[in-house]
């Protein structure tokens, strides 16, 4: 999967899991970590060594992986675990099991290719997931229900205003 795709499922899985500020960015970070092992992906430009060294969806794309970034940072872990899910989702599969080459990857993923049409549907349907989660947990940042009930109050002192005037004019 592309690096929006990985992104977007790691900022929905953080909201989703009312996730404070610092956690998104963790949860995101790890969401795009195990493709550190290709040069050209959004991380693996900040480390090309690494990406000539490590197999893609090799060491970085196992278990073993996991295991490391939830020592590290259980949100980590989550982010990780949200990109080793999506991977398997296609026909490329993953090396979970590393060191043993066994490719893993969920029922179907043989008819899903990154950058294919499957991708483009499930990265809208993440975008828009997120964009929901993002408006239902402004209330977290903001006093949501406060201010509808300011607007409302607000909204029937000029409905009673006009029904005063009205009720002058025409009596
Ligand atoms: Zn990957």
């Amino acid at each position: 999967m592309t690096g929006k795709t990985h992104l977007l499922a790691g900022a929905f899985t953080a909201l989703a899991c009312h996730c404070t500020g610092a956690e998104v960015v963790m949860v995101c970070f790890g969401a795009l970590l195990p493709d550190i092992d290709q040069a050209q992906s959004t991380v693996g430009q900040k480390a090309p060594l690494l990406g000539r060294i490590l197999t893609h969806r090799g060491p970085t794309h196992s278990l073993l992986m996991l295991a490391a970034a939830t020592f590290v940072n259980p949100w980590l872990g989550v982010g990780v675990l949200t990109h080793l899910l999506l991977d398997m989702m296609t026909a490329k599969g993953v090396l979970l099991l590393w060191p043993w080459h066994k490719k893993c990857r969920l029922p179907l993923a043989k008819y899903n290719k990154t950058r294919g049409k499957w991708e483009k549907v499930l990265q809208y349907a993440l975008l828009a997931g997120t964009v929901l989660l993002c408006i239902a947990s402004t209330d977290r940042f903001f006093d949501a229900p406060g201010i509808i009930q300011n607007l409302t109050a607000g909204f029937e002192s000029i409905k009673q205003y006009l029904h005063n005037i009205l009720t002058m004019l025409f009596k």
